[in-house]
């Protein structure tokens, strides 16, 4: 009998085959099924403890798996699968087996539980994967692994650093609500169907260099970043891949994502941060033109309101007239308001703003001159800003 031709493999080969029943890559229904039990021999059922029930409850879930009774691994050992084929299993019962279906045949690694470090490096998953609850106390290693299909890391728990170093996903993959506990690595990763990333925990560093998307849909939402650093370079590459998909509106929602995880590394006492927040408040990042006309209102409305209430406008014609505009009470309505009077504020803010300056009503006095001159400063830039963001959006 010939050794198994896999590097670093000492198991017999199967007949007519190079390779052992782990390494085989098109394994017979009866391979396929001998490799899962093989595998399941790894693994222990916790003692005394039905699948059902879960520490953390999670008992309502079942549904999700149309099964009523579901079974746990325990991997008290380091796992070193490296370069193993996990097979589909054909759904038949006219082969001989000591299995009654397919679930039983397959083991699941929903809920499973590896204590020590996880290597999975190479591995191929024919059949979709769910890893879903599983927790990964030890290191794991993904490299270079080939998913031919869809697969979960639902809610799964990396205790340690994570490679998914040059992996492959050939499928839709989701790590909704995943928690990476220490560092996670995308490098080189391979996205060929949709990928989800939402509600997923970045304890440490998670590198993306030269992390590729295919045509799949990146759905990204709600993730937290330990870091506001791993999250800007996090966010940095989902917007790039939105550039690179001609998808300018997702683009510029993540570049704002970005810009504020930029924000988030600054020390509160640094001026930038504050004028980060404000250039954030006013143009969402240069993304948003109706930001920037809301801030226009707010100025001519603000400062018209300031000039009706402190009388600081004079009229320089006699047929203007705009004294006392407000005035206020003690008694209900509290407020006895000129509306021509107050309106005229209004107007005098907007012609301000705009730097138009008629001239037919006036500052009063010096204090009045300097805080007209402010509005026309500002209303310069936010005009100009308007204009900025305007071409940004339509106009590149
Ligand atoms: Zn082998």
């Amino acid at each position: 009998m010939s050794e198994c031709e896999y590097e670093g493999c000492e198991e017999p080969a199967l007949r007519d085959s190079e390779h052992c029943i782990f390494h085989e890559p098109n394994k017979s229904g009866l391979a396929a099924k001998g490799f899962y039990k093989l595998i399941r021999q790894e693994a222990r059922e916790p003692e005394g403890e039905n699948a059902e029930i879960d520490e953390n409850n999670r008992l309502r879930h079942w549904e999700d798996f149309g099964s009523q009774e579901h079974r746990r691994w325990v991997f008290e050992k380091d796992i070193n699968w490296k370069g193993y084929c996990f097979p589909s299993v054909p759904d038949d019962s006219t082969q001989p087996t000591d299995f009654r279906n397919k679930a039983e045949v397959m083991i699941s690694f929903v809920l499973a539980e590896f204590k020590e470090s996880v290597d999975f490096t190479d591995v191929k998953f024919e059949e979709s994967k769910e890893f879903r609850w599983t927790k990964f106390k030890g290191r794991v290693f993904f490299d270079a692994a080939h998913f031919k299909n869809f697969v979960s890391f639902r809610d799964v728990d990396f205790f340690r650093d994570t490679s998914f170093v040059k992996t492959h996903f050939e499928g839709k993959v989701d790590w909704t609500g995943a928690k990476f506990l220490k560092g996670a690595s995308f490098k080189r990763t391979q996205f060929e169907g949709d990928v989800w990333f939402i509600g997923v925990k970045f304890h440490r560093i998670v590198y993306m260099k030269n992390t590729e998307f295919g045509d799949g849909e990146l759905i990204v939402g709600a993730n937290k970043f330990e870091n506001p650093r791993h999250g800007e370079s996090f966010y940095r590459k989902v917007r790039k891949k939105f550039e690179n998909d001609g998808n300018r509106d997702e683009a510029d929602k993540w570049f704002r994502h970005e810009m504020i995880m930029k924000r988030r590394q600054l020390k509160s006492y640094n001026p930038r941060k504050w004028f980060s927040y404000l250039v954030d408040f006013i143009t969402g990042y240069g993304t948003s033109w109706s930001k920037v006309i809301g801030s226009w209102i707010v100025v001519i409305f603000g400062y018209g309101l300031a000039y009706a209430y402190f009388n600081g406008l004079t009229a320089t014609m006699e047929s203007v007239n705009i004294s006392k505009s407000l005035t206020w009470t003690l008694q209900p309505p509290f407020i006895l308001c000129d509306w021509a009077g107050l309106l005229k504020n209004f107007y005098f803010s907007t012609v301000t703003f705009t730097t138009l300056g008629y001239g037919d009503i006036a500052p009063d006095g010096l204090v009045w001159q300097l805080v007209a001159g402010s509005e026309s400063v500002i209303g310069g830039i936010l005009m100009a800003t308007l204009v900025l963001v305007f071409g940004r959006k339509f106009m590149r």
